[in-house]
Order: C-alpha cells, then sequence, then structure tokens
C-alpha cells in the first residue's frame, strides 16, 4: 500500500531519532526459520522454549548439545537479505540511528549495519560460567565434536556455555541501553517480530512514535502509529525507494 510506505517515510524524516527492533521475521527470506510464523510446521519435534532454555543447557547438556545447539550452528552460514542490507543503507544515510536485535545470527553486522544492540546475545562466542573468560563459539563445537559435554574452559575447568540468552537467562547489558536509546529517541520501527516475548515487547510501548512491519498481526498493533502488514524486504525496499526521492 503506497500510502502506508509514503507516511513511514515521512515519519521516518520527521524523526531525529530513530531506532530499528528487529526479530527472527526479518531473517525468515534468508532461510532461517522463526518461532511464531503459522504453520509452518518448522519446529514439529522440538520446543525452541524448551531447547534452548537454561533448564536443559545445564540439567540435560547432552539434550542440549543434540538439539538446541544444532539451532544455533544452523544460523552460522546464513547470508543477510535485501531488508537487513536496506537497513546498513538507512543507517549510513542518517535515517536510523542504530539497530536492537533480538536475532543472535549475526546478519545485521555482515550487511555493514554498524551500531548494533543485540538484546539476546550472539552466536559468534561463549564464555566460561566459572571465570568468565570467553573464547570463540567454534572452541564449544570442537570440544561438543570430540564428545566434551558439557565442553569445559581450558583456563579453570568451568563449563563453557554459548553466549545466547536462554529462556530464563537474564537480558545482558546491551538490553539496559536499548531501552535508554528508545526513551531518548522519537520513533521506532519493528520489524518481524510477534513481541510476545517480554521484556524486549516493552520496548515498543515505551516509544514516542511507533511503526510495526510484520507479515501478521503482532501482539502490540494496539499501541501502533502505523501497521504496514507486508514482508519485511518488501517494505524495506519500498520505504528506502521513497526517502531517496522524497
Ligand atoms: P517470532 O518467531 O516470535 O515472530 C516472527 C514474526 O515475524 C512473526 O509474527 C511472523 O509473522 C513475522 N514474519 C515472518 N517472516 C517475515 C517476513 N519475511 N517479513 C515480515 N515479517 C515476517 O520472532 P521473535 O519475535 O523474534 O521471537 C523469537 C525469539 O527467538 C527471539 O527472541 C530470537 O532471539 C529467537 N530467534 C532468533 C532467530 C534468528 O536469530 N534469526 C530465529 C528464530 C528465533
Amino acid at each position: 500500500d503506497m500510502d502506508l510506505i509514503k507516511r513511514a517515510s515521512h515519519m521516518i524524516r520527521k524523526s531525529s531519532k530513530t531506532f530499528v527492533l528487529t526479530g527472527a521475521g526479518i531473517s525468515t527470506e534468508s532461510g532461517i526459520p522463526d518461532f511464531r510464523s503459522p504453520n509452518t510446521g518448522l519446529w514439529e519435534n522440538i520446543d525452541p522454549m524448551e531447547a534452548l532454555s537454561t533448564t536443559v543447557l545445564y540439567n540435560y547438556p547432552k539434550k542440549f548439545y543434540s538439539q538446541g545447539y544444532k539451532i544455533l550452528l544452523d544460523m552460522k552460514d546464513a547470508k543477510p537479505n535485501r531488508a537487513h542490507y536496506v537497513l546498513a543503507e538507512m543507517e549510513r544515510m542518517g535515517f536510523i540511528s542504530g539497530i536492537i536485535t533480538q536475532n543472535i545470527d549475526n546478519l545485521h553486522q555482515k550487511s555493514g549495519s554498524q551500531y548494533v544492540l543485540e538484546v539476546h546475545g550472539n552466536t559468534r562466542e561463549g564464555s566460561c560460567i566459572n571465570c568468565g573468560k570467553k573464547v570463540d563459539l567454534d572452541v564449544l563445537t570442537e570440544k561438543v565434536n570430540n564428545n566434551e559435554i558439557p565442553p569445559r574452559c581450558d583456563n579453570c575447568h568451568g563449563i563453557l556455555r554459548p553466549d545466547v540468552i536462554m529462556f530464563g537467562d537474564m537480558l545482558p547489558e546491551d538490553f539496559n541501553i536499548a531501552l535508554e536509546e528508545v526513551e531518548n529517541g522519537d520513533l521506532l520501527i519493528v520489524i518481524g517480530s510477534s513481541l510476545v516475548v517480554a521484556p524486549v515487547n516493552y520496548l515498543p510501548q515505551m516509544a514516542k512514535k511507533l511503526i510495526i512491519i510484520n507479515s501478521d498481526s503482532t501482539a502490540m498493533d494496539f499501541c501502533a502509529d502505523l501497521i504496514i502488514n507486508e514482508s519485511a524486504s518488501a517494505a524495506l525496499e519500498a520505504i528506502l525507494y521513497e526517502l531517496k526521492v522524497e
């Protein structure tokens, strides 16, 4: 709908500090399944809320490394899609100040975005729960492949874990920074998130102005100033075009 696209680009032009909040839906076009699209059936045998929980990570490490960990590794080779590239370009052009992402797939960084707050962690690193030493995630993978489950720290023999926020974990410092950025900003654009996961879904409720871009409805549609029900790439390409010609 061209009218919605025009209104969105107008709101972006008027705003002096715009942040973007992304969820799994921005990466489905890169081949990474999300958790809550209707009828995808991709998680038929695995409940991600269980497989990626602290309970399974700490109490059933064999189960964690045969299920949840595989979901994480599957993201490592994905490539950014047009939606990620448009956001990187919008940052270069000065239309957005940064990205807050719930994703752990590294695709915003791969597409060239500079300021990215990762509120659910990342799949690049792991760390020791005892001494805090950080290691490349490949170090964990190698140990797991050598049947060292759970993988242990070379420093202190503590347990190594991925730096991904599991269900049951506290959020990292990036989330506190995100709260401040949204509080000080004047526009938030949410892209590809069902917005059912707290506390990240506080962010759209705090935003002064809110645009939601999502294939279908979200839990926070009631507080949006503008809703665009389209794919992330189509909507963002149209908005970028409009920003360039306006
Ligand atoms: P979600 O799965 O709950 O919601 C995704 C939303 O995106 C759905 O409402 C869906 O309709 C919409 N969507 C799907 N494809 C789209 C497209 N091409 N364009 C626009 N909208 C589209 O995702 P969430 O809200 O991010 O919550 C899932 C949690 O699981 C997150 O916290 C995240 O950390 C994690 N997760 C991450 C990844 C990833 O890193 N790529 C993938 C799956 C899950």
